[in-house]
């Protein structure tokens, strides 16, 4: 079963664009993934093809319309998931995405301007999605991100299987830095203990180095780390979903 991805947006020839070079795009030609877009504005049903209306009560830009939208949502085969792309949501975490790049794919609806009616998300099971405390301009962005996520996980995606299971996040923390040759490189040479061959001082090391860039970069991942660690002392929150980012 390959993940199938269906992109609901203004501007379809953004793509695959990222999408289409390098592992994501050699696993789109091998078939591991799909991706098809849906051009709203084909659902827009006046004369004009308009898609959007001024924002009720007064404000500036425009809002997308819930009645074309869903229009253009119903036109999609059901069975995936369906998330938009909007700031005032949850953010996306490393959880999520390994839970979507598992199932059977994605809808992705891509906002514009200043976004969608809000009915739609009461009248169509809708997931909000954040990609981070920004604006973007437009959705389509949030669902490269999302989908570049998601596909480098599929089986056969990525050269090495485990370097999908060390990275930042997996562990609740960011990944320990990473160093290759040279050995010297403008007077700065690559910590004694990595080339040590000692598999267990490395270990240590890493994870030491892992805490504390935690520490200093994402304090609120440590706070949450530290939290598991109180509340599961055996280490049995490695396990744990609830904390992974
Ligand atoms: N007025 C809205 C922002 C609209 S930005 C607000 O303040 O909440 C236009 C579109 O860009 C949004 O509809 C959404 O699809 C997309 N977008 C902007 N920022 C985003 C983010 N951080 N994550 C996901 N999508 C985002």
């Amino acid at each position: 079963m390959s993940f199938a991805a269906t992109v609901l947006t203004l501007y379809p020839e953004m793509f695959p664009g990222p999408l289409g070079v390098s592992l994501a795009g050699r696993a789109l030609r091998e078939g591991r993934w799909s991706l098809d877009t849906v051009q709203i504005r084909d659902f827009a049903t006046d004369k004009h093809k308009s898609v959007d209306d001024t924002p009720a009560g007064g404000g500036a830009g425009m809002v997308l319309r819930a009645d074309v939208l869903a229009s253009a949502l119903d036109s999609v085969e059901p069975g995936r998931p369906v998330l938009a792309m909007t700031p005032r949501a949850p953010r996306l975490t490393q959880a999520r995405v390994r839970t979507l790049a598992q199932g059977p794919g994605a809808v992705i609806l891509c906002g514009r301007f200043e976004g969608f009616d809000e009915r739609l998300f009461e009248g169509r099971a809708i997931e909000p999605v954040s990609i981070g405390d920004y604006i973007l301009s437009g959705g389509e962005m949030g669902a490269l991100v999302l989908l570049d996520a998601c596909v480098r996980l599929l089986p056969g995606v990525m050269g090495a299987a485990s370097s999908g299971v060390e990275e930042s996040f997996e562990s609740g923390l960011l990944e320990y830095p990473q160093y290759t040759r040279p050995n010297e490189w403008e007077g700065r040479t690559i910590p004694q203990v990595l080339r040590s061959g000692d598999h267990a001082r490395i270990a240590a090391w890493r994870k030491a180095k892992a805490e504390s860039d935690t520490r200093l970069w994402r304090p609120d991942l440590w706070e949450r780390h530290v939290d598991a660690r109180v509340q599961s002392p055996s280490g049995a929150h490695d396990k744990d979903e609830g904390h992974k980012q």
